[in-house]
Order: structure tokens, then sequence, then C-alpha cells
């Protein structure tokens, strides 16, 4: 029996990741979907169009509770299903994820795997200017969920991370994934927003040839 895949973005916008890997007509990219076979979606109701969105991610912070809804009706099905669910860290500041957490531990949904993008950054700001969220992955951990810091931008340490808590056979997991917005474009200021980076001409010309630059040197 093949082992399905549920992938769940509780961050509206990450639902572009998903959505586009679908539309992509890449034959790597083919190959996992083949595998994943049954990749089902919380997006937003733009993305509906796409068919594979299941439900409406609904406000920010509810997107864990309908994930670990899915896992736990999977588990009721006998399905093998495991349940990958993405969430922000400036959606921590909303209790319900917390309450989602507590449910999940409690029920011990081993097969629900969180990927926290923990960016430091929300629309209003840096998210250590508006709520200590730190120690994050302790507060997962003695909620009583698999907790593990990873460099997100390092897709082995990633990789190694969705290994282990795949195979977890006893709690849920959650991969606090370190990541910057900036990251890949050298040409941005230390300082450059987060969230929304409003680039000048200038500078967006100087990210495009950035891009184009190392987009080339990969095809070398
Ligand atoms: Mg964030």
């Amino acid at each position: 029996m093949l082992t399905r895949y549920g992938v769940r973005t509780a961050v509206g916008h990450n639902a572009a990741m998903p959505a586009i890997s679908w539309a992509v007509p890449d034959p790597r990219v083919l190959a996992l979907r083949i595998r994943l076979r049954a990749v089902r979606m919380v997006a937003p109701q733009g993305f509906g169009y796409l068919g594979q969105a299941l439900s409406s991610c609904g406000s920010l912070g509810q997107g864990l509770s309908a994930a670990l809804g899915f896992a736990l009706a999977d588990r009721f099905r006998g399905s093998d299903a495991r349940i990958f669910t993405m969430v922000s860290d400036g959606e921590l500041e909303e209790g319900q994820v917390w309450e989602a957490a507590l449910f999940a531990a409690h029920h011990r949904l081993d097969r629900l795997v969180v990927l926290l993008d923990a960016n430091n950054s929300q629309v209003d700001g840096p998210v250590d200017s508006i709520t200590t969220l730190e120690p994050i992955a302790a507060k997962w951990s003695a909620f009583g969920w698999h907790a593990v810091d990873v460099d997100g931008h390092d897709v082995a340490a990633v990789g190694s991370a969705l290994a282990a808590a795949i195979a977890e056979r006893e709690r849920p997991s959650v991969l606090v994934c370190r990541t910057s917005t900036r990251h890949g474009l050298d040409c941005l200021p230390p300082d450059a927003d987060g969230h929304f980076i409003k680039l000048p001409p200038s500078l967006a010309a100087a990210a495009t040839a950035e891009l184009t630059g190392k987009l080339e040197a990969l095809r070398a």
C-alpha cells in the first residue's frame, strides 16, 4: 500500500508553492506529484480553481486545526496518510494554534508534521518586536511534540529532519525552520522589510540581475 501524503498550508500566501508545483511541467516535479499521489491543500479561495484545495485556510491560525482534523479522520479511516502543514511564526500569536498543538499531542498524531517558517517577520514588523516567541522549539516540546530547530535554507538538513519526523511514532513533529525573506538576494539592504519588500527601480534591476546570474550559474 502506497503511503499518501497531504500538504496543507496554514499560511495562505504559502499556498502558491504547492499550487505552482502542480502546474510546473518539470519531469522531476511530475515524479514528485506521482509519488505524492494525493496532494490535498488547505488554500485560500483564490487557489480553488486549481482543483486541489479541499478547504480554505480560513483566518490566520486556523490551518493547523484543519490539518489535524484531516489527520484524525485519516486515522479513523485506517489510512496511513501523512500530513505536512506549513505554519508561520507570526501565526503562533494566535491562541488557536496552541489549542491545536495540545490536541495533536494528546491524540499522538504522529503522522502530522509541521514545517514552521521561523523568519522573524510578520505583517506588523519583526515578530520579536511584537511578541516574544522564543524559545519556540522548547515550547512545542513542552506541549508534547517532537520539535527540532533546523536551517530552513539547508535542503539537506531539512530533508534529514523530515526523515526523523517521519520515523517518529509517538508524537506529532514540528520543524522550526529558521529562514530569512532576504535569503538569496545579497543586493538587498540588511534592514529590508522582510514581509513586504518594495524595491525601487534601481534595486529591482539589481535583484533581477543577481537572480538571473544565479540561475545561469545553476544551468551552467
Ligand atoms: Mg513570519
